[in-house]
Order: C-alpha cells, then structure tokens, then sequence
C-alpha cells in the first residue's frame, strides 16, 4: 500500500501524486465507499497499485478541512486576489471573502493586484489599507502581473502548501497564476471573451503544482451571501474581535448594543478602522435579517 495525493479528479478517476512524484491513475474500492465519503482533490489516501501507474483508492486519511465550491479538502490558506484598480478597491467586498474564509476556518491571504495601474493618489489610499489588514494580522502582499511584481512573495506565500484563489471576476487571477507559472496557461478574460464563452466552463477540479505547492484551477467563494454563516460566529471572524472578546464586559458579547464593549471602545480609540466596524454591524444586520432556511 502506498500514501499519495490526489491533484486531480475526472469520469470517476483520481489521480494519485505518491511521494517520489510518480502519478498513478486510479478508482476508488473499498470501505470509503460503503461510508459514502467522495474521494475528494487534496485528500490523502492509501492506495494499491494494480498495473504499472495505476490502482486503486482504499482509504482516505482523515480530513482538516474541504469546500464544496470548489471541490478540494486539506486547504492550508485562501488567497484573496482584490485590484487596487479595475475593478476599484473595496474594502466591503475585501471584507465579505474574509468573513466567508474565517467561517469556515481556513488562514486567508490578501494579494493587491493591478499595483502598475495606479495613480499616486491611489497609491497612498492603497498603502494605508495594506497597513489595517496588516495590523489586523494578515498577509499582503501588492503585486502586478503585467510588470512581474512581487511574483517571488507570491511562490513564497504557495510554497508547500494547498491553496484555493478567490475575487471577483477580473480581477486578474488567472493572470496572476500564469504570470508565476507560465506553463499553467489558465484562460484569461480577453481569451475567453474573443473566443465567446465564459472562463471556467470545465466541471473537474484539478490541484496544479507551483513551487513545492498545489493551488486549485477553479476559484471558490463565488456567491458572496452569508446563508451558511451563523450570527454567535460572525464576531469570530474578525481576528480583532477575537483578541479583544475577553475585554468585553458580558461574555459572548457581539459588539453590537451591549455596553462597555471593548471592541466598541477600541473604534473609538480608532485602533479599529471604522469601516471594519461598520461592514461588521452590516453583515450581523444581513444575518439577523435573513430568512430561515425551511
Ligand atoms: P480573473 O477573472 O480574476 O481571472 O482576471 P484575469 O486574469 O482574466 O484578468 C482580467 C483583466 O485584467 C485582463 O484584461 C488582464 O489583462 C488584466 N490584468 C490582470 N492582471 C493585471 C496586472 O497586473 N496589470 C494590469 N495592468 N492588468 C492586469
Ligand atoms: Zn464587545
């Protein structure tokens, strides 16, 4: 029996990535199936090889994580793509695809793109933004795929671990990925839009290797609405909450209307931006709102 993981998934295959690098193309048997968990990209399984490169699947080491959209297990981080322009900055949106990711425990990572397109106006905006979410805790990194910038920091932020991409559309994802590995060759928008169909079309998931790492070729988060969301957790995905919840007055405080909250007090003192704390109270409204389900 060999350990390998699966990159890739089609017509019932699963292609098994061993440990000396050698793929082999393989079914699934065994107990996994009678339990009626799907072999899933990025999964960890044991499997038995029948012919010279390929086998048999027969078990599925336990998971960490998986998403359904797209289909992948064992994600170590998000990478958020956000243009500082082309589609403008937002901060909102920014926030949304945090809130999504940290919901379902996966580390984000923000990369700016589009940086060669900017105005030096817009540069100092661009800068001050990158300082919040970094002091907020998490990685940024600007880059520019036109002018190979900060294509290093990105293999780096990819190296040796699984990734899903996620942005709005056009944003420059599938130009990021090309630009830091040019055999991928990933459709951009102008090729899709002058060959008259939409980018993405396939239904397989498929990890492609960059640096050591595996990034999906599908991004996730499309739907951006927070129906799987439940309002106790919201405050959990705002990492600024999460290191000030102690202070709050009342346990399980949501820094809504409660008094003496330190998160409230920290917007006052302006250590928390108050756009962050105004997305926060409008995404709990949204939540708060929302129709039950059935
Ligand atoms: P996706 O929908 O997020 O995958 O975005 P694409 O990679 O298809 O890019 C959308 C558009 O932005 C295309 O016209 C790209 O040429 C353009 N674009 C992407 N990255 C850059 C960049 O770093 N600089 C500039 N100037 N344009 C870019
Ligand atoms: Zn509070």
């Amino acid at each position: 029996m060999t350990t390998g993981k699966i990159i890739k998934a089609l017509s019932g295959f699963y292609y098994v990535k061993a440990g000396n690098g050698d793929i082999f193309q393989c079914r699934g048997r065994g107990v996994f199936r009678k339990n009626k968990i799907n072999p899933l990209v990025g999964d960890m399984v044991e499997f038995e090889e029948s012919n010279p490169g390929e086998g048999y699947v027969v078990d599925i080491k336990p998971r960490k994580n998986e998403l359904v959209r797209p289909p992948v297990a064992n994600i170590d981080q998000a990478i958020i793509v956000v243009s500082a322009v082309k589609p403008d900055f937002s901060t909102l949106l920014l926030d949304r695809f945090l809130v999504l990711i940290e919901s379902k425990h996966i580390e984000p990572v923000i990369l700016i793109s589009k940086m060669d397109m900017l105005d030096q106006q817009k540069t100092v905006d661009i800068d001050r933004y990158q300082e919040d979410y970094q002091k907020i805790g998490y990685l940024v990194q600007p880059v520019s795929s036109k002018q190979e910038e900060g294509l290093t920091d990105v293999e780096k932020t990819i190296k040796g671990k699984i990734s899903v991409i996620a942005g709005q559309s056009g944003v420059g994802k599938s130009s990021l990925l090309n630009a830091v590995n040019p055999r991928l060759n990933l459709e951009t928008n102008e090729i899709s839009e002058s060959l008259g169909r939409g980018k993405h079309t396939t239904r397989h998931v498929e990890l492609v290797e960059i640096n050591d790492g595996f990034v999906a070729d599908t991004p996730g988060f499309s739907s951006l609405d927070f129906t799987e969301v439940e309002l106790e957790d919201l405050p959990e995905c705002f990492p600024e909450m999460r290191q000030r919840q102690a202070d709050c007055k009342f346990r399980g405080c949501m820094h809504y209307k409660e008094p003496k909250c330190a998160v409230k007090a920290a917007v006052d003192a302006e250590e928390i931006p108050e756009y962050r704390y105004q997305h926060y109270l409008q995404f709990f409204e949204e939540i708060q709102n929302r129709k039950p389900r059935y």
